[in-house]
């Protein structure tokens, strides 16, 4: 153990293990309990807990010290390790056969009362409180096992791409910008004066530039930087599994990021099966109305819209007649007890979610149906396939519109209706459209990058009629939840220059912007892909956390600031002249 023998000759953990011998243990003062003239104190370290045993008679002035120690303070203590009794083992924690009696103690730091306890249990501190003295809540059991987890995490994913020749190579932070989407963090230089960097918002041009550069097998983990407007649960700076490969098709970057993953999950004691299955993006947006489902249960989108289109209830009969579609849901078992008021929930729920409504019925003991349109349903359970006690949403827009509802309901009402099984459901989904239709703007956007390559069946579109164009991307999705995207990237110039045209961006732009990039491309480059992973997101999932702010040393609040150390805040104007920045306002 690293350590000076001053400080301690055991972790907590280590000193359970020999009993009778003399040892030295060092950390907190995790709680303190008086009985009658004997002191105990639990000992916390990163290994965990033991416990101290201070007697009035033996330990002497230890004891006379141990009196006086506050929560938290920072101890070093001698004693010999003894099992405990029977009676007063405590199964509770990994060293409850043990306990130490001590004879010397040293407080080699005080602590002032906490603002909150450090226990696991007990009322949560508000946020703003955690991160102010983020360092006492990292001292927290659980929160400390998340970051051992990530830190574990880490060298699996080390372990399974050196194994695998990849080499680990740094790429700057201050650069240009590297479209993803969002918005650049700037850094201004002070020796080109009003020039600017950009923090990178992924390594992407960098690890093609690899490439192109003979590296041939690229990996990072790599910090990453987007300036969002901060929604649900994002950092400003957040961490990518960030990869790259030459000479490789789709499925060897799928078949490695498997491995990667088993070794990634094997470090939270899960064995995740392989091969993933994969779908594409159009099957998964028929089925499941997302492009990320969790396949943990079945409830897939089935279409109604031939029968309504001929049921007689104007509203269906309208939607079809526009182009339109009549889908639903089938909810196993939940129209037990849903009650008309409950209908008009879901209804409501619907129309939250963009529907223009939506129809609801129970299927009776006879496999008819209980609805406030059941007259216009007829043959509905038998179609739909579902049986007494179910429950069928039904919703009539244009396509898209009724699959993006149903998608986000059918994650809904799993919950709601406690469909979904433990254990994790992976899979790939694959040839993404390559561009989106950015209705604000009036253009097609990319839906990855623009580095993205077409598919060899449709580069011929991307002048024509870009919409159609499917991209050689792939996305990793787990219970729902995108893990990780990439794809193969365009190494042939002239490509790249159709698929910048593509999206708007001229010549003159193109070579502007990215010039290297297209230069780097009539040099020899190699066909190659790679894929980025969110570290902080896996993490999260394999910790069982909510919040990717769990499994992050020292994240920002949701609004994007950092209580402890106050940042952003300002600075000296004179740092600014320097700059050539003038002060906002
Ligand atoms: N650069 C991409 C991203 O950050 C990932 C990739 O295409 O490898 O999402």
């Amino acid at each position: 153990m690293i350590g000076a023998a001053r400080f301690r000759t055991h972790t907590a953990h280590g000193a359970a293990e020999v009993v009778g011998q003399s040892v030295r243990v060092a950390g907190w003062v995790h709680r303190r309990r008086d009985h009658g003239g004997l002191v105990f104190i639990d000992l916390r370290d990163r290994s965990g807990i033991l416990q101290l045993v201070f007697h009035p008679g033996e330990a002497g002035e230890a004891h006379a010290i141990a009196g006086r120690l506050h929560l938290e303070d920072v101890v070093s203590v001698t004693g010999r390790v003894a099992a405990r009794s029977e009676e007063t083992v405590n199964p509770r924690i990994p060293t409850g056969r043990v306990e130490l009696m001590v004879e010397s103690i040293e407080r080699l730091a005080a602590a002032d009362p906490l603002p909150f306890s450090v226990e696991d249990e007990g009322t949560e501190p508000s946020e703003e409180l955690r991160l102010t003295y983020r360092y006492l809540d990292t001292r927290r059991p659980r929160r400390l096992a998340a970051l051992e987890l990530r830190s574990r995490v880490i060298s699996s994913i080390r372990r399974v791409l050196d194994g695998e020749g990849f080499l680990e190579v740094e790429t700057p932070m201050l650069t240009r910008s590297t479209p993803e989407g969002a918005r650049d963090f700037l850094v201004p230089s002070r020796l080109q004066r009003g020039e600017w960097y950009a923090l990178p918002q992924s390594p992407q041009l960098f690890k093609q530039l690899l490439m192109v550069g003979g590296i041939e097998r690229y990996y990072q983990i790599a910090r990453c930087f987007r300036d969002e407007d901060l929604r649900a649960d994002r950092q400003p700076e957040f961490t990518q599994l960030d990869l790259e490969a030459s000479f490789v098709e789709p499925e060897d970057v799928q078949s490695l990021i498997e491995s990667v993953l088993e070794a990634a999950f094997a470090c939270a004691g899960v064995a995740l099966p392989t091969p993933f299955p994969r779908m594409t993006h159009a099957e998964a947006m028929a089925r499941y109305g997302t492009d990320r489902p969790d396949l943990r249960f079945g409830m897939e989108i089935t279409d109604w819209s031939a029968r309504a289109a001929a049921s007689g209830f104007g509203v269906f009969e309208k939607a079809v007649a526009a182009g339109g579609v009549v889908r639903g849901l089938v909810v196993p078992g939940a129209g037990a007890g849903l009650s008309r008021k409950d209908g008009d929930g879901l209804m409501a729920e619907a129309v939250d979610l963009g529907a223009k409504g939506l129809v609801w019925a129970i299927v009776t003991d006879e496999c008819g149906v209980r609805s406030p349109v059941a007259r216009f349903l007829e043959g509905l359970p038998a179609d739909l396939g579902a049986g007494p006690g179910d429950l069928i949403v039904l919703v009539a827009d244009a396509e898209d519109v009724a699959q993006g509802v149903l998608g986000t309901l059918r994650g809904r009402y799993a919950m709601r209706w406690g469909m979904v099984a433990d254990g994790w459901a992976p899979l790939w989904v694959t040839d993404f459209p390559l561009v989106e239709w950015n209705a604000d703007e009036r253009r097609w956007d990319p839906l990855h990058h623009p580095f993205t390559a077409p598919h060899p069946e449709d580069v011929g579109l991307l002048a024509t009629d870009p919409g159609r164009v499917r991209s050689v991307a792939y996305d990793v999705v787990i219970n729902g939840l995108e893990i990780g995207g990439g794809s193969i990237r365009i190494h042939d110039r002239d490509v790249q220059q159709a698929a910048f045209a593509a999206i708007g961006i001229g010549a003159e732009e193109a070579e502007a912007k990215f010039g290297f990039l297209l230069r780097a491309l009539r040099l020899g480059a190699p066909p190659h892909g790679g894929i980025a992973l969110g570290l902080d997101r896996l993490v999260m999932i394999l910790a069982g956390m909510s919040s990717i702010r769990d499994v992050i040393a020292f994240p920002k609040t949701a609004t994007g600031q950092d209580p402890l150390t106050g940042a952003p805040s300002d600075v000296d104007p004179r740092q600014l002249r320097e700059l050539g920045v003038r002060p906002a306002g």
